[in-house]
This record gives structure tokens, sequence and C-alpha cells, in this order.
């Protein structure tokens, strides 16, 4: 059968800790914690947290920091770039979580093909790093919203398949770099015929968005709808966890399960 999980982006509650009870009594099943403005979690409280979601069976994710550039000028901030990654696997390992979702890189000046070298040569090395350290949490390159950022559905997709790293699909972003369009069918088939996937890591919210791609995240609101990418994953038999990442959190997740209860879906 398939396995849908919804949790919210960030903890329900005041705390990380607190949040995953939380996730819990609202009736979801995940939650990715949020190290977006610098990894300042220590590794105590990781495994505190960790234990907690296996008690409460709750699964946990984690987004790294957004200060990442993978095809910076500078190789400074290369390297401060995989180190902020890599300390947010270091918790993720600790945490349990099953991926690090990270936003890979801008060009800058540089070409296309540059860039994706550039940023595949960096997830190749974490990933050794992953190896020797023994965590067992899988690097997820995210599509980003901006032209201006590495990251559309394409390139993503290569980057998985060159390295055998993992991937998240936010489909907001997706809508946002296509003006306002998507087709759920054509983004799955694209990705179950390039990757042997089985299970897949997403991001959903509403967006407002600009020729130049993704402005503000929105709560649910049809833009893009989210009931037909549901049908696509039940059809599909598509393993899935969706992390919410509209304004309204937890509540955005609610909306979405109930979607997916109305179409018969029954979560455990
Ligand atoms: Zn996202």
């Amino acid at each position: 059968m398939v396995r849908i999980k919804l949790g919210p982006a960030g903890s329900p509650a005041s705390s990380t800790l607190e949040g995953i009870s939380k996730v819990r009594e609202l009736g979801l099943q995940c939650t990715e914690v949020q190290f977006s403005h610098g990894v300042v979690m220590k590794n105590d409280l990781a495994r505190k947290v960790g234990e907690e979601a296996k008690k409460c069976n709750i699964s946990l994710s984690l987004h790294a920091p957004y200060y990442v550039n993978l095809a910076s000028e500078e190789p400074e901030k290369i390297s401060a770039s995989i180190r902020r990654i890599l300390d947010s696997c270091e918790r993720g390992h600790y945490l349990g979580a099953t991926c690090a979702v990270f936003h890979p890189a801008y060009f800058g000046k540089r070409e296309k093909e540059e860039t994706h070298n550039m940023v595949r040569t960096a997830v190749t090395r974490m990933m050794e790093t992953i190896n020797e350290s023994g965590w067992k949490i899988r690097l997820a390159p995210e599509t980003t919203g901006k032209h201006s950022a590495y990251g559309s559905l394409d390139e993503t997709i290569r980057l998985s398949a060159e390295t055998g790293c993992s991937l998240c699909v936010d489909f907001a972003h997706l809508y946002a770099r296509n003006q306002g369009r998507i087709d759920y069918a054509d983004i799955l088939d694209r990705i179950q015929d390039a990757l042997k996937i089985r299970h897949l890591h997403m991001h959903f919210s509403n967006i407002e968005w600009t020729l130049k791609g993704e402005k503000k995240h929105l709560v649910l609101d049809g833009r893009p709808p989210f009931e037909p990418l549901a049908r696509e994953l039940l059809d599909r038999k598509l393993d899935a966890t969706i992390i919410s990442e509209t304004p309204d959190t937890w509540r955005g997740s609610l909306k979405m399960k109930h979607i997916f209860e109305k179409l018969g879906y029954r979560f455990q």
C-alpha cells in the first residue's frame, strides 16, 4: 500500500523537541527541522529530538541553512557552504533524519554547465564524508524557485542521476519558474523515468511569482491546486513525504490530509 506522510516545515510548538508530540497530536506523520539561519542545535539535543520522534512515530527530515552557494566565485564561500550542509547532516544523523534538503547554488556569472559541474563535485565530496562518517542521511538538493538559481527540475534530476544523491521536489517553486503552469504527471514521469525511486520527498505550498520566479509562499488557495497532485501520487502508488511550506505550516498539512482522505486514503 502507498505510504503518504504529511507534516509542517518547522516545529508547531515553541521548540523543536516539544513540536514532535504536537505533530503526532495533530494526526500528522512527519516534520522538517529548520536550520535555515544556521546550525545552532547541538548533537545532544538532536539525539533527544530523534528519540522523541521515534517514540511518537514521526519521521524527520531537515532543511540546511539558506546561505549556501556551491558554485560561488569565492572558494572560501564554497567551503563554508559545504561545512553548513555537513554540519546539518551530522545533526541529521542524531535526529535520525531521512534527508538534508538544501538549495545548491546560484549561477552568478557562470555558464550553466560549469555551475552543474561545480555542484556535482561538491555533492560527491559531501557524500564521501557522509559515508565515511557512517551517517545514514541522504543529501536532497531542492528544485529552486528562481531562474537565477541552479535547481530546475532537469538540473536536479541530472544531479541525482549522476551522483546518486536524493532530491526534494518543491512544486511551488516549479510552478513559479513556469509562470503559473504545472503538469504533475509530466514532472513525476520525468523523475520516475530517470531515477529508480520508490519514495519522493517534496515541498508544497501556494506561491506568488514574478517573471524572475518565486516571490512569496502562500496558504493553499489553488495556485497550484493540491488535489491533482494527491491523485497522481495515489494512482502511481508512489510513497511520498510532503512538507507543507505554507505560512500556516501545520494547518496547510491538515488541509492536504483532508484532500487525501476525500480521495479515499486512510492515514495510519
Ligand atoms: Zn521548499
